[in-house]
């Protein structure tokens, strides 16, 4: 069986056009970017002019914010937006985490909470893949604590002045435009920072051990004077960001399943061909247990993301419901990731094959846009009434 997804016939659920969506993204993939992402993970590092042309060929298959209205977006419903971060991050995770910080942050920031011009100046590009954009909230000290922000905006005359420092920023160092959150007088405000504005500057973080074929970056703005325009007028509180987080958090809850679907198709491969005691490894129990228990894991998974779909079409997902599917759906991933690896014994070191790639990016899928931990306290709040965060 090519896809453990198909034990259910859970493709059935869908319809031929979510269907034909799904296709052509991972067919683009499969002939595009597989056939060189380990190396690219190898390198540690997405080259800006390779990202520049994957972020172009990415906007031609339309993926780049395709489920926004307008401006040059597909519009796609959420499901279909859902079954592409499938499957490009059952390529790699820092290619979904690529197209999510375009899409669900980057995009989505301007989308919901900007300006018609700034809209007009921006949206359009960046669905082409023509200009790429990145979501400043972290800081080196405040992550899972995005309310206690040190960068400041303060007014001046009719501009804004701009100082801080925002850490772990996926796409930064590749970006024409940042989404910058910072402290105002009024409280926690938006702001678009193009690259080249005085003052703004970005450093690449290195030595990364996960989410090695993406950007990652520190933004530094020193007195990094800005327009009125340039602020996000419709943005007023914390809640914006978080919104817009909850948006990228749905990519991740079917881009986790793409990872551990890939792994396991690798395992089940691998189980086939490997001989050992004269057989082929498939046929011991043990092994049978392993592959068995992993597609139901994932089967789960994806039952789980499809009903999150279906109530986001319906316009009535609640952030307590995505921190569902958030956390089970990238905890079971990497325990996919790594279970796969076993099956592949001393092979599942290389990087020839994807299942411990997988699991070392899903270290930080398992981290960012909130942590397995922030997801269960926002759960507990939703059953308790009480939010123990502090
Ligand atoms: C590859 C990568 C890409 C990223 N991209 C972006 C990006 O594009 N934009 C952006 O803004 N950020 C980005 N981030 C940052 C990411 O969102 C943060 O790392 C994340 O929010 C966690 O913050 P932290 O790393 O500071 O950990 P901390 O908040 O310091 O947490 C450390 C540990 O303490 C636990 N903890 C914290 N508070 C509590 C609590 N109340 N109760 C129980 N446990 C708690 C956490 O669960 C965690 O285990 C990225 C991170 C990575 C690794």
């Amino acid at each position: 069986m090519q896809d453990p997804l198909e034990l259910l016939d859970i493709p059935s659920l869908l319809s031929d056009e979510e269907r034909a969506i799904q296709a052509t993204v991972a067919a683009y993939l499969t002939d595009h970017v597989r056939p060189h992402i380990a190396s690219w993970f190898e390198e540690g590092i997405l080259p800006r002019e390779l990202a520049r042309e994957l972020a172009r060929e990415l906007g031609k298959l339309g993926v780049l914010g395709m489920h926004l209205e307008g401006y040059g977006c597909a519009g796609t419903s959420a499901l279909a937006y859902g079954l592409a971060c499938l499957e490009l991050e059952a390529v790699d995770s820092g290619i979904r985490s690529f197209v999510s910080v375009q899409g669900s942050l980057s995009m989505y920031s301007i989308w919901k909470y900007g300006s018609e011009e700034q809209k007009q100046e921006w949206l359009p590009r960046l669905a082409a893949g023509e200009a790429i954009g990145c979501f400043g909230l972290t800081e080196p000290d405040f992550g899972s604590n995005p309310s206690g922000m040190r960068t400041r905006a303060v007014r001046d005359g009719a501009d804004w002045v701009l100082n801080g420092t925002k850490m772990w920023i996926t796409n930064g160092g590749l970006a024409d435009v940042a989404t910058v959150w910072a402290r105002t007088e009024e409280g926690i405000r938006g702001f678009l920072v193009p690259r080249g504005t005085p003052g703004f500057s970005t450093q690449d973080v290195k030595q990364k051990l996960s989410m090695r074929a993406s950007v990652t970056s520190e933004l530094v703005l020193q007195d990094v004077r800005l327009p009125e325009s340039a602020r996000l007028p419709l943005a007023t509180s914390l809640r914006a960001p978080l919104t817009c987080l909850s948006e990228a958090r749905f990519g991740i809850v079917f881009g986790a399943v793409g990872a551990a679907r890939d792994s396991l198709q690798a395992a089940l491969e691998y189980s086939g061909t490997r001989i050992q005691f004269d057989k082929p490894i498939a046929a011991f129990q043990l092994t049978q247990r392993k592959l068995a228990s992993m597609t139901v894991q994932v089967s789960n998974s994806m039952l789980l993301a499809l009903h999150l779909a279906r109530l986001k079409e319906a316009g009535t997902l609640k952030p307590e419901q995505i921190s569902v599917g958030k956390y089970n759906n990238v905890e079971s991933a990497i325990a996919i990731a790594r279970e796969s690896r076993t099956i592949l014994g001393a092979n599942g070191i290389s990087l020839e094959y994807s299942p411990l790639r997988h699991a070392n990016n899903l270290e930080s899928v398992l981290t960012y846009e909130g942590t397995s931990d922030i997801h269960l306290l926002s759960i507990g709040h939703a059953l308790t009434g009480i939010a123990s965060f502090r």
